[in-house]
């Protein structure tokens, strides 16, 4: 029994390591590859007798004939890995045991692209070899001269070997998928796997159109008398040298400090603009380091600490269609649940039903579903199964799933429509969207309280809100008084919202959050924005000629300007907008990152805008400054790393005066 399951997981391990590696086309999710992996070092360990010199446990990665191939001077190895803090701790323990003085650790990220070693020769790059099998790699210099952040001459004449892992930023990542999906050509997983296709091209001039970046992690110096004793000292030193470090990284005295690093990683990792799948945890000295050594695989000084997984392969057990407050019909994955980021998931994006078709998602099929930023995860791919042949293929619905309305495309838009303005499904979104957070904020008043309303006939529109009596609340099923009052005076005091939410809530085309702040920081009142004409609406810095007609538009169609009469006779009268203070900000985007003196973030947002600017929440080549406090995180990294002016309060007072 157990030869059989080591033969299995040894193949399905071999097998995987070949698409990952060879064809960077992964069939399974790297968390299941890791419990493979680890299943097999166990029984291995239980069973010596079994372990073979061929067993994927004894060696790392694997090499490609695609280019020459170069034996390494010293050979590179994987890392060994947990994704829980008591192994990490019992790692240390054991150390620590070994020790008389104190063992001090280094943290870093995990950057998830492509090992690779560069050899520099008095200064000079000669050389530059994929890590491999970590004996033997792929000669990639010419390639890899095409990198920026790779210097070509050192500042000091020092001959160096150095590793590091080249990363494809994500937006360029992103960027480079939605152009290959246009041309037809290969859409890749993950950043991962496209630095990897990118730097591994047989033509230099497709690398160098490609981003990609490095950060260096270690160096071995053929003289090493004149340089640090230490891992960290010498992280320092190469970047004194002209190499790019990745500047999260942290001193440790002991277990602890190094788990605190991993935990304040876990979430703030999604600001980033490259991926990181875990923090690498190293023994600080060089001595020690020795000392400890290496097993046939990974070093025994050195860990990784593997965030939750990010992506997970899990089985699509049907597709619900959602109907929005647009009418757009968008398909649902629902899932068998499955631990994805920390949280238990059984709901996916599919996007719209084009992308269903490109991936040929089929119900039953297994999928890898990814976590980002956002709250719900996305279906990105579908795995390769015997299956998957026999499935149907999935049909696109022709009829809106609520009120059976044949559903329409609109013009240039892959999105299907459902157009019947009588359809329940489409009446209820809008409500919800008026009352949610993001619009008129009402509290108490959510989606089961409206479907509770709807469903009785006291409401088909936002506007029937306003007409709710105390007695409609109470007639509801389950409400008391006490709540039935919560929520009625919850719509009174709506009624005098700021602008920017009274637009954001009418849901014209387009005009989102931050579109309805500029609106209403530009006209103050709501009768100013509608008397504007389309010329003047399409001058505002960020409204452009396609949103100023469709703002035009709703305010003169029919039906909203009496919807807007309806409200003003009820008494919803948004409070006025105070009106802009200067341009001087004018087309300029602030990002606005830790604790300011003076002022909430929030109250610093209203003074740009105030002076004709916008705020955005993450820093991108487009962010003009970064306003930055007490505290500023990985935003001011970031914006370091780009290059972005950074200003300090004061500084931004001194702007405004
Ligand atoms: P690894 O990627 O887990 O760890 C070792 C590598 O980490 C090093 O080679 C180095 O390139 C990199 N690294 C990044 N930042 C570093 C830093 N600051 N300091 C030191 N090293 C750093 O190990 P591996 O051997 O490259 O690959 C094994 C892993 O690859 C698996 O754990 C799995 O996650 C993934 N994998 C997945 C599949 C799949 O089918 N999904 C197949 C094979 C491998």
């Amino acid at each position: 029994m157990v030869i059989n399951r080591i033969k299995f997981l040894k193949d399905e391990i071999n097998k995987s390591n070949y698409k990952y590696y060879v064809e960077e086309d992964p069939y399974l999710s790297d968390f299941e590859y890791d419990k493979l992996f680890a299943e097999l070092r166990e029984l291995e360990e239980k069973h010596p007798l079994l372990k073979t010199a061929d067993s994927p446990t004894q060696r790392v990665g694997s090499v490609s004939e695609k280019f020459f191939s170069h034996k390494h001077k010293y050979r590179l190895y994987s890392l060994d890995n947990t994704y829980n803090y008591e192994d990490l701790k019992s790692w240390y323990e054991k150390i620590q045991k070994e020790f008389k003085e104190p063992v001090e650790l280094v943290c870093e990220l995990k950057i998830d692209g492509l090992a690779i070693a560069l050899t520099y020769d008095k200064g000079i790059f000669t050389l530059g070899v994929t890590r491999g099998d970590g004996v033997t790699g792929e000669n990639i210099t010419n390639n890899l001269k095409t990198i920026k952040a790779i210097p070509l001459k050192l500042f000091e004449e020092k001959s160096v070997e150095v590793r590091g892992e080249i990363y494809m930023p994500k937006t360029s990542f992103e960027r480079l998928n939605e152009e290959n999906l246009k041309n037809g050509e290969k859409v890749f997983a993950n950043p991962r796997n496209a630095a990897s296709g990118s730097l591994r091209q047989l033509d230099s001039k497709i690398t160098a159109q490609r981003d990609l970046s490095m950060f260096t992690y270690t160096g071995i110096f053929e003289n090493s008398a004149d340089t640090p004793d230490n891992h960290y000292d010498g992280m320092m030193y190469l970047k004194k040298l002209g190499f790019k470090i990745n500047p999260n990284i942290r001193l440790c005295k002991n277990a602890d400090e190094a788990i605190n690093f991993c935990k304040e990683w876990e979430n703030k990792r999604f600001e980033l603009d490259y991926a990181t799948d875990g923090v690498v945890i190293k023994v600080n000295s060089f001595a020690q380091q020795q000392e400890l050594g290496f097993t046939a695989r990974a070093p025994k000084w050195a860990t990784a600490f593997k965030f939750p997984p990010e992506e997970v392969t899990t089985k699509l057990l049907d597709v619900e269609l959602n109907v929005g407050k647009t009418g757009a019909v968008t398909p649902v994955a629902i899932l068998t649940p499955v631990q994805l980021g920390g949280s238990v998931v059984q709901r996916a994006s599919l996007h719209n039903f084009d992308e269903i078709k490109r991936l040929d998602v089929r119900i039953g099929d297994s999928v890898l579903i990814k976590k980002a930023a956002e709250i719900i995860p996305k279906v990105i791919k579908v795995m390769e199964t015997d299956e998957h042949d026999n499935l149907p293929v999935y049909t696109a619905p022709e009829t809106c799933p609520c009120c059976g309305q044949k559903l329409e495309t609109r013009e240039q838009e892959v999105v299907l429509y459902c157009t019947n303005p009588d359809c329940p499904a489409i009446n209820k979104e809008k409500i919800n969207y008026w009352a949610s957070k993001e619009a008129m904020d009402i509290d108490n008043i959510g989606p089961a309280v409206i479907e509770q309303l709807y469903n009785s006939g006291f409401i088909k529109t936002p506007v029937d809100l306003y007409k709710l009596t105390m007695e409609d609340f109470l007639s509801l099923e389950g409400v008391k008084e006490k709540s039935a009052s919560n929520m009625y005076e919850a719509i009174q005091k709506s009624k005098n919202n700021p602008l920017k939410r009274f637009i954001t809530a009418l849901s014209i085309r387009n005009v989102g959050k931050e579109t309805a702040d500029i609106l209403a920081c530009e006209y103050g009142s709501l009768e100013n924005l509608m008397a504007a004409n389309v010329e003047e609406l399409a001058e505002i810095n960020g409204i452009g000629d396609k949103i100023a007609e469709e703002i035009f538009e709703y305010f003169h169609e029919e039906k909203n300007i009496e919807m807007l009469k309806n409200l003003e006779e009820l008494g919803v009268k948004p409070a006025l907008a105070p009106k802009a203070v200067s341009d001087i900000f004018k087309g300029a985007t602030f990002v606005l990152t830790g604790t300011l003196q003076n002022m909430t973030r929030d109250e610093a947002s209203e003074i740009i805008k105030s002076h004709g600017g916008k705020t955005s929440s993450s820093v991108s080549k487009n962010t003009t400054y970064v306003l930055a406090g007490a505290n500023a995180g990985s935003k001011l990294d970031k914006a370091q790393n780009l290059e972005i002016p950074i200003l300090t309060e004061n500084e931004f007072l001194e702007m405004i005066k």
